[in-house]
This record gives C-alpha cells, sequence and structure tokens, in this order.
C-alpha cells in the first residue's frame, strides 16, 4: 500500500510543476486511475485501505474534468489522503532559483545529436519555416521526410567497438557498480538537472540507461491525411486551424481543430478536457498521434496526444524517442542528454545472460538492445530490443522463484503420509462426492506430503471450483499424524466462515469429536488469544484458523505440520514465507490456494517456486452466472429484477466501492445506499449491511442473518470479494463497475452461482460514456464465465502487467510487461531451467551478474533466505 501511495504522491507532484494540465501521465488521470487502483487495492491490508484507494481513484477520476482551480484542490486532497505532506500549490513564478540553469543544460560541446546525423544543425535551423496558409501538396511533400534522405545507419555498438561478446567475467560486476554512480557524475549534468531527472525516475546511470521513451515517432515513416484509414493508430504532422471550445448535448464540453497537412484536413476532438484550448495555437505545427476514426463520414481522432513540432526531429527522418518530460527539460533536451549518456556509457554495458542462452534466442546484445530501446534504427530494432529487455526482466524472475524453490526444499521436512482407507472413510463422510479434479488435487498433495521434502504447492482454482474441502483434508492428514495444521486467510469474515466449515469437517471425520480446532482473528479478546496461544504452543489445539494474527509474534506452534494460505493474491509472493516461519525451524509442508486466474503459461513463471495443480471443473449443477453491463439509465430495470428474484425466495447483493459517502464524487457509499435503498428503492425487503468498518461481532452479525436468509439484500463494501460462500444468493449488482479490474469483477460474480439457482451479475457504470478499453473489458465478463479464459483475455489486452504484480517499468515509459506474450514467456521457461539445472545457486562465474540480478529482485521480495 505504502508503495502505491508514494508513487501517487510523486506524480501528484509532478502534476502539480505541470501546472495541472493532466499530462504527468500518460493517458490523464482517468485512466491512470483505474490502474494505479488496481495496484493499490492489490497492496492493501486492511478495508480501511481499500476504502482509502477508492476515495483516492474518486478523486482521480474527478481530475480528469475539472477545471484547473478544482484540479489543484483535488490534487491537495489526494496528497494529504496519500498522507504526503500537502505541499503548498505551486506559485506563480518561482521566487528563487537556487542554482542557475546554465549551469547544466547544454552539456558539452561535442554531443553530436544521433538525430541529426548527416544534416548540421546550422542547416536545420536555418530551413525556412513554412507558412502553413501557404503549403500546398507539393510543400508538404518537402516538409514531410519520407522522401527526405534517408538517414545513415549508424554502426551498432558492437560493430563500432571492433569485437565480439565474450561472457561476463567478475570484471564486470565490477562495471556495473560503477553504474550505480549518482547522475551528477555524468558529464554535463549537475544538480538541477540531476533533480529534474530523478523527478523522472532516475538517481543513478543505471536508472537513467533504463529511462526508456514513453513512445516513438516515426517520422521515417509518414502519411498524409488524405491517405488515412479509420481504424489505423498513427502520427501525423500538420497546421492547427480554428481551434474552438464548444458545449455537447449533455452539458460537456469539446475542444475542436483542425489539422491541415496540406493534403487534407483532420479533425481533432478533445472531451471534457477544455483546458486543451490553451494548449493549442493556431497556425502552429504540431505533431499529432492517436487512433483514426470516423464520424458522420469524416475521418477524426478524438483525444490524440499533441505536441508542437520540433523541426529538429523532423529533419532527422528516422525514428525518434518521445520521453516524458518534467518542468525544466525540453523533449530536445532530453534527446541530447540520453544521447550523451548511452555514448559514455552503453559501451560498458556487459551482458548478464551467457553467450549461449542468447545465441540460442538469437537475443539483440544488451548494449545494443539499450541503445536500440533509445535510439532504434529502424522498427524492427526497437521490437528487438524491448523484447530483449522483457526476456531479462522474465528470467530474472523466473530463476528468483526457482532458488527459492531450491532453498526450501533444501531443507528436510517431516513425511506425514496417511493410508488410502483414511482417506476413503475422509472422503466418504462428506455430504457430497468430490469431484475428479478434487480427487486429483487431493492426491498430488497427499503424495507430496508423504515425503520428507517439504510440500511447496498452489493449488488453483476458479472461485467456487471448491478448493477449500481439499485443504480441510491435507489438515486432516496432518493431524491424523499427530502434528498441527495451520490456515490462514485474508479477512476476517473469510477466517470465520472457514472455521464454521472446516471445524464442523473434521469433527465428522475419522478424527472425530476430540479434534480441537481454533479461530484466530485481530478481534478476539485478549483472554481468548492467550488461550489460543497456550493451546497451540502446548500442542493440544490441533488445527488453527486465521488471519494475519497467525503470524504475529507470540504465536508459537508446539509442531506445525501443514500451512495452508487462502486467497494468496491477497497477501502478495511475500508471506508466502512467514507462516512457514513459524514452525522454529522445522520445515511445515506449505499449501497455497488461489482464484486469481492466472494464465497456466505465465503461473509457471510467477509460482516457479510451487508446484503447481489446477482445479480445472466446478461441482455439478453448478450454472454459468448470467452477466450483463448495464448503463445508468438501466439502473431501475437492475432493481426490478432484484425484487423478482427476492420474490422467488432468492437474495441479492449490491456492492459498493465506498465505505463512507464523499459528496464530491460520484461513488455510492454503502452506508448512504444502504439508507437510500432501504428507503426509496426497496422499503418492502429487508436490508442489510456489511462494510470494513463494522467490528467483528457486528459483522458476524450481518453475515449470520444473510446465511439464514433473515437478510434479502446485503449492501456491500468488496469486503464480500473473497471466499463468501452464501448458496441462496443469486444476484450480485457492482455499482460503478468499470473501476474494478477484471479479475476483481470475476471474484466477486463468483458470490453468485454457488447454489442449484441460475444467478445473475448486473455490472453497473455510473458514467454514461465508458471508455472503450473498459467497455471491451467488460463485454469479455458477459461472454465468459471461464476465470482461465478471463486471464488470458486480460493478458492479451492489458498485457502482463496486472498479472505479474511487478510493474517495475514505472509510469509513462515503454512497459515491458506488454511485449511478455506467451511465446516470449514460454522461451524464458526453457532458458531458465536449462541454466537452473546446471548452476541451481547461480555460482557459475558466467552467472555472476544473473546472480546479482536475481538477489536483488529476492531482496525486493523480502526473502530473507
Ligand atoms: P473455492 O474454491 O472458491 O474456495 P469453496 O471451497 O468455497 O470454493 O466451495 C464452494 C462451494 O462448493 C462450497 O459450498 C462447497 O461446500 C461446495 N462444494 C465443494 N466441492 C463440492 C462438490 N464436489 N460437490 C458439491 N459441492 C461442493
Ligand atoms: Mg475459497
Amino acid at each position: 500500500m505504502a508503495s502505491s501511495l508514494q508513487t501517487l504522491v510523486k506524480i501528484l507532484r509532478l502534476e502539480q510543476e505541470k501546472d495541472y494540465q493532466n499530462t504527468a501521465v500518460i493517458g490523464g488521470f482517468a485512466r491512470f486511475a483505474f490502474h494505479w487502483a488496481k495496484e493499490a487495492h492489490s497492496q492493501a491490508r486492511s478495508d480501511e485501505h481499500h476504502a482509502l484507494v477508492d476515495l483516492i481513484a474518486d478523486k482521480l477520476r474527478e481530475y480528469e474534468t475539472a477545471d484547473s482551480a478544482r484540479r489543484a484542490e483535488l490534487v491537495q486532497d489526494v496528497i494529504g489522503l496519500a498522507g504526503g505532506q500537502p505541499a503548498p500549490a505551486a506559485p506563480e513564478r518561482p521566487i528563487r532559483e537556487d542554482i542557475p540553469e546554465v549551469s547544466t543544460v547544454e552539456p558539452v560541446g561535442e554531443v553530436v545529436d544521433l538525430t541529426l546525423e548527416g544534416v548540421a544543425e546550422d542547416e536545420a535551423e536555418t530551413e525556412p519555416d513554412v507558412e502553413s496558409s501557404e503549403l500546398d501538396s507539393d510543400d508538404f511533400l518537402a516538409f514531410v521526410p519520407s522522401v527526405a534522405v534517408e538517414a545513415p545507419v549508424p554502426l551498432s555498438v558492437r560493430e563500432r567497438r571492433g569485437y565480439a561478446h565474450k561472457p561476463p567475467t567478475p570484471a564486470d560486476a565490477h562495471l556495473l557498480d560503477r553504474l550505480q554512480a549518482p547522475l551528477t557524475e555524468v558529464s554535463g549534468i549537475g544538480t538541477t538537472r540531476a533533480e529534474q531527472l530523478e523527478k523522472l525516475g532516475a538517481r543513478t546511470v543505471y536508472d537513467l540507461l533504463r529511462l526508456f521513451p514513453r513512445r516513438y515517432d516515426d517520422f521515417s515513416r509518414m502519411k498524409l491525411i488524405k491517405d488515412l484509414t479509420p481504424g489505423e493508430e498513427i502520427t501525423v504532422i500538420g497546421t492547427l486551424s480554428g481551434v474552438e471550445v464548444k458545449r455537447t448535448s449533455n452539458g460537456g464540453t469539446r475542444v475542436e481543430a483542425l489539422l491541415d497537412d496540406g493534403s487534407a484536413a483532420l479533425k481533432l476532438n478533445w472531451f471534457n478536457q477544455p483546458w486543451m484550448e490553451k494548449q493549442l495555437e493556431k497556425d502552429e505545427h504540431y505533431v499529432v498521434s492517436g487512433k483514426v476514426d470516423q464520424y458522420l463520414g469524416r475521418l477524426v481522432m478524438n483525444s490524440p496526444e499533441v505536441e508542437p513540432l520540433e523541426r529538429e526531429a523532423l529533419h532527422a527522418g528516422r525514428i525518434v524517442p518521445v520521453y516524458s518530460l518534467t518542468k525544466g527539460i525540453s523533449a530536445r533536451q532530453m534527446r541530447r542528454l540520453m544521447k550523451g549518456v548511452l555514448d559514455e556509457w552503453a559501451l560498458h554495458l556487459p551482458d548478464q545472460l551467457p553467450l549461449e542462452t542468447r545465441e540460442r534466442g538469437d537475443l539483440m546484445d544488451y548494449d545494443d538492445a539499450i541503445v536500440q530501446a533509445h535510439f532504434p534504427d529502424t522498427w524492427d530494432d526497437m521490437l528487438s530490443a524491448l523484447h530483449r529487455l522483457a526476456f531479462d526482466e522474465l528470467i530474472v524472475l523466473h530463476l528468483a522463484m526457482l532458488q527459492r524453490r531450491y532453498q526450501w526444499q533444501s531443507r528436510s521436512g517431516t513425511p506425514l503420509p496417511v493410508d488410502e482407507s483414511w482417506t476413503n472413510a475422509f472422503i466418504d463422510s462428506l455430504p457430497f462426492a468430490l469431484t475428479d479434479a478434487q480427487r486429483r488435487a487431493i492426491r498430488a498433495i497427499q503424495s507430496d506430503m508423504a515425503q520428507d521434502i517439504p510440500m511447496n504447492r498452489l493449488l488453483q482454482g476458479d472461485v467456487g471450483s471448491g478448493k477449500t474441502i481439499v485443504a480441510a483434508l491435507a489438515m486432516g492428514a496432518a493431524i491424523e499424524n499427530g502434528m498441527q495444521a495451520a490456515l490462514m486467510a485474508p479477512t476476517s469474515i473469510l477466517a470465520e466462515q472457514h472455521y464454521a466449515n472446516i471445524s464442523g469437517t473434521l469433527a465428522r471425520s475419522p478424527l472425530g469429536e476430540g479434534v480441537r480446532v481454533a479461530l484466530l482473528t485481530g478481534h478476539i479478546s485478549q483472554g481468548e488469544r492467550d488461550a489460543i496461544y497456550t493451546g497451540l504452543a502446548d500442542g493440544s489445539i490441533h488445527a488453527v484458523i486465521g488471519t494475519h494474527a497467525l503470524i504475529q509474534e507470540g504465536v508459537s506452534f508446539h509442531n506445525l505440520g501443514l500451512a495452508v494460505i487462502d486467497e494468496q493474491h491477497r497477501f502478495g509472493v511475500l508471506q508466502r514465507g512467514f507462516l512457514r516461519g513459524k514452525a522454529d525451524g522445522r520445515n511445515p509442508h506449505l499449501l497455497v490456494m488461489t482464484a486469481t486466474p492466472i494464465p497456466r503459461t505465465l503461473a509457471l513463471t510467477v509460482h516457479a517456486d510451487l508446484d503447481l495443480t489446477v482445479i480445472d471443473e466446478m461441482p455439478p449443477g453448478r450454472q454459468p452466472v448470467s452477466t450483463r453491463v448495464l448503463q445508468p439509465k438501466e439502473r431501475e430495470r437492475a432493481y426490478s429484477f432484484i425484487r423478482s428474484q427476492v420474490q422467488k425466495g432468492r437474495q441479492a447483493y449490491v456492492i459498493c466501492p465506498l465505505v463512507e459517502d464523499s459528496d464530491k464524487t460520484e461513488a455510492r457509499s454503502a452506508i448512504a445506499e444502504h439508507t437510500r435503498l432501504q428507503n426509496d428503492v426497496f422499503p418492502e425487503l429487508r436490508l442489510g449491511l456489511l462494510h470494513g468498518r463494522l467490528s467483528a461481532a457486528e459483522k458476524e452479525d450481518v453475515m449470520e442473518r444473510f446465511y439464514r436468509g433473515e437478510i434479502d439484500v446485503l449492501v456491500s463494501t468488496t469486503v464480500i470479494e473473497v471466499g463468501i460462500d452464501v448458496p441462496n444468493a443469486t444476484t450480485i449488482l457492482i455499482e460503478n463497475a468499470p473501476r474494478f479490474g477484471l479479475a476483481q469483477l470475476h471474484q466477486l460474480r463468483g458470490r453468485v452461482g454457488r447454489g442449484e439457482h441460475e444467478s445473475y451479475c448486473l455490472l453497473l457504470s455510473d458514467r454514461p460514456f465508458l471508455d472503450v478499453h473498459e467497455d471491451e473489458r467488460l463485454a469479455i465478463l458477459e461472454q465468459t464465465n471461464d476465470g482461465f479464459k478471463l486471464a488470458e483475455k486480460d493478458w492479451e489486452l492489458r498485457g502482463a502487467g496486472d498479472l505479474l504484480g511487478t510493474q517495475q517499468s514505472g509510469f509513462g515509459r515503454i512497459d515491458l510487461a506488454n511485449l511478455m506474450d506467451s511465446k516470449l514467456v514460454a522461451q524464458v521457461q526453457e532458458e531458465a531451467h536449462r541454466i537452473y539445472e546446471r548452476d541451481p545457486l547461480l555460482t557459475d562465474p558466467e552467472h555472476i551478474l544473473l546472480a546479482r540480478s536475481v538477489s536483488a529482485l529476492s531482496h525486493e521480495f523480502g526473502d530473507v533466505s
């Protein structure tokens, strides 16, 4: 949570400096809010955190359409909420500049801008300005570089250096250390410049080399406006005429401009971004990038990115990097700076991958990749460079996971075998027949647990596939062997539910009534807690089910044989190790359960430390949940639908994102929504309210009444997201659905369709205009109930960033995770295994650099061993 908040504060400070133009993040704050909230939710550790994230996300969304005074206010608010010192709003003029700008700007006389190779700068500057009014098609051709001289192809670094790569050596490690030098050691970078670069995320030379562009403009291959076709994403250059702000029929604004390149004119629209008007000057030249749409037979671009044309870049006639900027650095300065740093440092970049791996994978050398990622010679080179960089990120992740597995499994554990008749008796005591997938999972787990190597198994199965019973059986096996078992769940509601469920199952099993199971959450009284601590330490308690409270200090086990972690996506990779650590030197078997539908290929990397079992079959009689995306005007219909379901004896959930009402946002808080629904919408029904601020007893009471059918409609925040199981609930209405991630919506949807009745998921949007992107995402939910298919689609649509949970590439930069397609992932896996088989701990000198990267990453994960 803290890291998302810190990132956010940094971004907002940047936005303050950029005068609230909604430019600190690519695509604007509304879209950013969506991704940020997703990440922050995944880091949130309490209901309060979740509520805070939602509150902040709302403000960020409001930011998009607010005027600049309101924007300043919003930024202050959010920084305050995020725990940053609310910085004073940027003054009109800087009061004092401590360090004169001149000392830092133009580095050295001899820096030749790569974009200008072959064209002397003076010539470029003296090129006569073509007045737009005089542009005709022929002038335009002179203006557009597609017919300009081909830029000379620079030698690759390797060619220039004149020798081929050697495998990495210890001396290279020393070179890498040098890259950790602060930026002020680079010629031409003074303290002011270094501070600016730090705002962009670079503190060391190494960081700067990896401060990749956010996109590239290909001035070597441009199109005339008259040749554009609808649907293509392209960059065009032209002159702006007629910038106007108009009112739209629904009370919003539309900034409208015409871009003319002499061949034809293209209409540009920006909806609800009135400030765009001030950024655009009539008769100036602009580079405009976006998707070409068609409206009433005319070509338009909606909300394109737009930047004043830099003649210099244009004249280069090549692919030019476009960097994220901050106050004080122009696009041109940034390019020069990068070019200078690359010239000085790229030659020193050793390659961490063994030569053999590079050759087999046909990978670009690392130093070339860094250079080409900044100044690609061709589009293909750029792709190869990014491919190489993505390869590295993945292989390091994979090797880190393999190494963790190696370390865990090199310790010995206690075998906990059970015989077949015991298992059969256990299964016979259940109220239902197990699915084949559940039986397979049980077999795999029991055979793991019978070994003296500790089990490391991930049990992955879509919501409702019946993982709990598999865990109960594994816990039973540990107890049968005279050892203790623990299960950790992410919320107290879920822990309570598991407790009721599993203690009942164990009591009915061959273990009999004598088995003692305890519930340990943060909410129980001091007295009870002490009793549980004692029981766990002396072994009189056989199994414990709880929340984070299980890994608190003070908890110690007599002999923990099995640790189970439920819904591990809510804990993160980090906590996997902790419960295990509670076994005091012994090595309990570990079972991790998740419903996060991560595509199998990717799972093999992200969970390479675990053996994977997938439950790919639902208990019989489950019906797919029908899902509909509804526009705001369809809300009444949704309510009548719920009413009719209740009349049939069913129950429903209404999910609201916030706990407390914030009048400034559209979000409907659970509290206000509960009152409103009870008074105005469903006066005849029995409504309940559930949110994270209720006391444990209140929550329990509400859930209890809902289970018993004494509540018809449960109005709730996302606290019910994981695990809650009430089979009679058949409808879930989700407010503000576009704000959620696909995986989260799928989890929420998993609350219904758990019994024999046909079930429904209604996704309501509060905004009449859905972002196309979101619309497409929600539509996928309508089309499939299969969490794995959803994850594959999410992967396709949004890249692997969300799925990996390691968004290292940062905001406003080329996202390497987007390049991690299944082919690359499979290729990396193969190579990682080759390396691992030969040298699991990466002690071979050839792997010295890889070992460094792996240990840096493991450190980030908080691995202690
Ligand atoms: P999840 O995998 O999401 O944790 P649960 O373990 O909560 O799923 O199971 C969902 C529901 O299905 C529970 O009510 C459980 O009792 C029931 N269930 C599990 N396995 C079976 C089965 N083989 N047949 C019928 N119902 C089952
Ligand atoms: Mg579950």
